[in-house]
């Protein structure tokens, strides 16, 4: 048997012919897809290395979400930070930036992509050598605990809105809730959005600053403060806030009355339930995708069940796709802290000048051809090939 598979495997490679493979030029530009701060990041980054980038956004204003957030989790004012970024990328002669933006359709391949774009009703058409996807996430609006029926019911990035513009009000409050895992880790999304533990405990700690008699609890599921956030939890805990468990089965209870809220919740410790009655309640509200499968299918890039976009590797290629010149950074990834952003945006500049510092790449030398005298001219593969490589000859079949 093994004479014979050797016999075989001899007469294969004596009938085989070389490949050749062929040499491409790459066009050294690259389009960013998504203004916000990983996007302006990672655009900013290609830009001081004498990169030329497109930097293409849907809405008409740079930032994304981070306009809404008051501090990272170290006390760094958001704002202060993404104003300046926004100017830099503005002032870039590097970066050509493109407001309203929706693409409309991509041709081409690693080193030579088309883009057409439309914006500000003007159509376009980009040529790029990579590609980097940063269109970020969103905050879910909630359905539950009286979300957009109760005033005093807001999310955490409302609260984020009403630290930014000083809100006198919040001083007054003597009774605050936060109420966690509001959309995460529910059957419909089952990943934990990771930003909300310390988000909540961040926001709890700032409101104790304003009015340090105000009573705030924390119902929680499990808290997360990973790393040295661990910090923040300890702070809070000596500065008296109050840390409720409560079970996906026993999930606190939101009523109001003559304009009074009131939250019955069971505590596993005292295995009794309590009834407190806030003056707020903050929900820390699940970050959801995009889902933008148009997107995906362009630059042929999978997304998971959740709707997030999914690298080549975890660990070995966390911020590039499958798909060769196309790289990924941000939210759009999965949801992460300001930090974990910057560093993943800086990471797919990086990874993109390992490809455009070439100045050839090489195709595959595995190829399709026609062969004419067996092909009949059914269209069939001129119909279905995503790359729009093959089309019809009218001369005979
Ligand atoms: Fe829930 Fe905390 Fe995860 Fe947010 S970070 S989903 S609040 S466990």
């Amino acid at each position: 048997k093994a004479k014979d598979l050797i016999r075989m495997a001899v007469t294969k490679v004596a009938l085989m012919e070389p490949l050749k493979e062929a040499e491409l030029d790459i066009n050294r530009d690259v389009l960013v897809v998504g203004g916000g701060v990983a996007g302006m990041t990672t655009a900013k980054s290609l830009s001081s290395q004498g990169y030329k980038v497109y930097l293409i956004e849907k809405e008409k204003y740079l930032g994304g979400q981070a306009r809404n957030l008051y501090q990272t989790w170290k006390g760094e004012d958001v704002r202060e930070r993404l104003e300046k970024l926004i100017r830099d990328v503005e002032s870039d002669s590097n970066i050509t930036i493109c407001l309203g933006a929706e693409i409309k359709d991509v041709e081409g391949f690693v080193g030579n992509f088309n883009t057409r774009i439309i914006s500000d009703g003007k159509e376009e058409t980009i040529k790029h050598g990579a590609v980097i996807i940063a269109i970020g996430a969103r905050e879910y609006k909630p359905v539950e605990y009286l979300y957009a029926k109760d005033p005093k019911v807001i999310t955490g990035m409302e609260l984020d809105k009403r630290f930014i513009e000083e809100d006198p009000s919040l001083k007054e409050v003597k009774n605050a809730v936060f109420i966690q895992c509001v959309g995460s880790r529910e059957p419909e999304r089952p990943y934990c959005s990771k930003v909300c533990c310390t988000h909540s405990i961040k926001s709890a700690l700032h409101l104790k600053e304003l009015n340090p008699e105000m009573d705030i609890y924390i119902l929680y599921r499990d808290i997360r403060t990973y790393g040295e956030r661990e910090e923040l939890y300890l702070e809070a805990r000596r500065k008296g806030i109050v840390f409720i468990r409560y079970s996906p089965e026993n999930k606190p209870q939101v009523t109001t009355k003559n304009g009074n809220l009131s939250i019955k919740v069971k505590d596993h410790v005292l295995k009794r339930n309590i009834l407190i009655q806030p003056d707020l309640i903050v929900l820390a509200s699940a970050i959801i995708p995009y889902k933008d499968e148009k997107l995906a299918q362009l630059f042929k890039v999978p997304l998971n069940e959740d709707g997030f976009f999914v690298e080549s590797h975890p660990k070995l290629a966390p911020s590039e796709f499958a798909t060769d010149g196309v790289y990924l950074c941000g939210m759009a990834h999965y949801p992460k802290p300001i930090e974990e952003t910057i560093a993943q945006a800086k990471a797919a500049a990086s990874r993109a000048m390992t490809l455009l510092t070439r100045d050839k790449i090489l195709s595959e030398g595995n190829i399709a051809e026609v062969d004419p005298f067996i092909c009949a001219g059914c269209g069939v593969c001129v119909n279905l090939c995503p790359y729009g490589a093959p089309y019809m000859i009218e001369e005979g079949r």
